[in-house]
C-alpha cells in the first residue's frame, strides 16, 4: 500500500519541477516584453516655471485622502501652536511635497515631488507579494496594505525616493501617490492636486497629448525653460513628467538615463531562477530513476507472487 502513495508523491514533484524549469525559462522570455513607452497611458505634466509655491496641491492631497485615516498633519519646528500643515519632506503622512530650490535671493524655483508612475517601476518589479502593481492600462502604479509584508524592498528600489514607511503607526503601511485612483479620479476625472491648482502648474491627461503640450510650450518660449522634457524617455518613460525653467538635477530631479531599473532587476532575477535549472532538472531525473525503480520492484515482486501461486 505504501509504494504507489510514495509514488504518486514523486510523480507530483517531478511534474512540479519540470514546470518551474520551464516556467523560469519563461519568465525570462516574458521579462524582455513590453519595453515599448505607452503614450495613452494617463499622466501629470507638472509646469515649475508656473508653481507658485501655494502648496494647495498638498493640502488638498491629504484632504481628499484622508478616508484610510493614514495622512495626518504634520507639526513643524517652527510652529509650535501646529498652525499649519508642514512636512519636511514626503512622509508616511506626505504622499507630495512641495520644495523650494534657491539659486539667489531673486532666483527660485518650486519644485514638486511625488511617485513618477514610472512605465517600468522598480518598486513592482522587487515587490516579493505583488502589494505594488501597475495597471497596464492607465499605467497607474498602486499599493495594497492588505497584502504588503513591511520588507521596504520598494523603497530602497525606487530610483527617485519615493515610497516612505510609517515607522510610527501601530499597523504601518507604505505610503505614495496613487494618482487619486479611487478618490478623485473616479468622482471628478481629475486628480486631486491637479483639480485646485490655481495657475495650471499641475496637468492631467494622456500621456501624449501632455508631452505635445509640453513640447509646445519649450517651443513657444524657449528662453524660459530648459529644452528637455523630463519623464518622457527616463527609466524608460515616467507618468509624470515635469518642465522647468532651472536644470533638473537641481531641483533634485536626478539624472537617471533611459534604462529602466526594473529590467536590470528582472534580469538579475531570471539568471538566478536560471541557475536552479540545473539543480530541478537534476531532482527531476531522480525522481523519474526512483519512480522505474519502484515500478521495477512491484513487477518483480508480482511475479514472484504468480511463482508462488503455482
Ligand atoms: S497648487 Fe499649483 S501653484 Fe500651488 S504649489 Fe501646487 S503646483 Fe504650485
Ligand atoms: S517613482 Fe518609485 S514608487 Fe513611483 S512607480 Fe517609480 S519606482 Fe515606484
Ligand atoms: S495625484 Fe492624488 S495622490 Fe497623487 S499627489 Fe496628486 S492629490 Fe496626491
Amino acid at each position: 500500500m505504501k509504494s504507489p502513495s510514495r509514488r504518486k508523491f514523486l510523480k507530483m514533484v517531478g511534474v512540479g519541477g519540470a514546470a518551474l524549469a520551464a516556467g523560469a525559462v519563461g519568465g525570462s522570455a516574458a521579462a524582455s516584453d513590453g519595453l515599448k513607452i505607452n503614450n495613452d497611458n494617463v499622466a501629470m505634466l507638472y509646469d515649475a516655471t508656473r508653481c507658485v509655491g501655494c502648496k494647495a496641491c498638498m493640502t488638498t492631497c491629504k484632504r481628499v485622502n484622508l478616508d484610510s485615516g493614514s495622512l495626518a498633519y504634520e507639526q513643524a519646528e517652527f510652529d509650535p501652536d501646529g498652525l499649519w500643515d508642514a512636512p519636511a519632506d514626503l512622509s508616511g503622512d506626505t504622499r507630495t511635497l512641495i520644495k523650494l530650490h534657491k539659486e539667489s535671493p531673486t532666483k527660485w524655483a518650486y519644485v514638486k515631488h511625488s511617485c513618477m508612475h514610472c512605465q517600468k517601476p522598480s518598486c513592482v518589479s522587487v515587490c516579493p507579494v505583488s502589494a505594488m502593481t501597475r495597471d497596464p492600462e492607465s499605467g497607474i502604479v498602486t499599493y495594497d496594505k492588505g497584502i504588503c509584508i513591511g520588507c521596504r524592498y520598494c523603497q530602497i528600489a525606487c530610483a527617485f525616493n519615493i515610497p516612505r514607511f510609517q515607522w510610527d503607526k501601530a499597523l504601518p503601511q507604505i505610503v505614495k501617490c496613487d494618482m487619486c485612483k479611487s478618490t478623485e479620479l473616479p468622482r471628478i476625472g481629475t486628480t486631486g492636486c491637479a483639480s485646485v491648482c490655481p495657475v495650471d502648474a499641475i496637468h492631467f491627461g494622456k500621456r501624449g497629448d501632455l508631452l505635445a503640450e509640453a513640447q509646445r510650450r519649450l517651443d513657444a518660449e524657449p528662453e524660459k525653460y530648459i529644452q528637455y522634457i523630463y519623464g518622457a524617455q527616463e527609466l524608460g518613460g515616467l507618468n509624470h513628467l515635469t518642465i522647468a525653467g532651472f536644470p533638473f538635477e537641481k531641483l533634485g530631479l536626478p539624472i537617471v538615463g533611459d534604462q529602466p531599473p526594473a529590467e536590470f532587476s528582472e534580469k538579475i532575477q531570471h539568471t538566478i531562477y536560471k541557475g536552479f535549472i540545473a539543480p530541478v532538472a537534476l531532482y527531476g531525473s531522480l525522481c523519474y530513476v526512483a519512480i522505474r525503480n519502484m515500478k521495477k520492484a512491484e513487477q518483480h515482486n508480482g511475479t514472484e507472487k504468480k511463482g508462488d501461486d503455482a
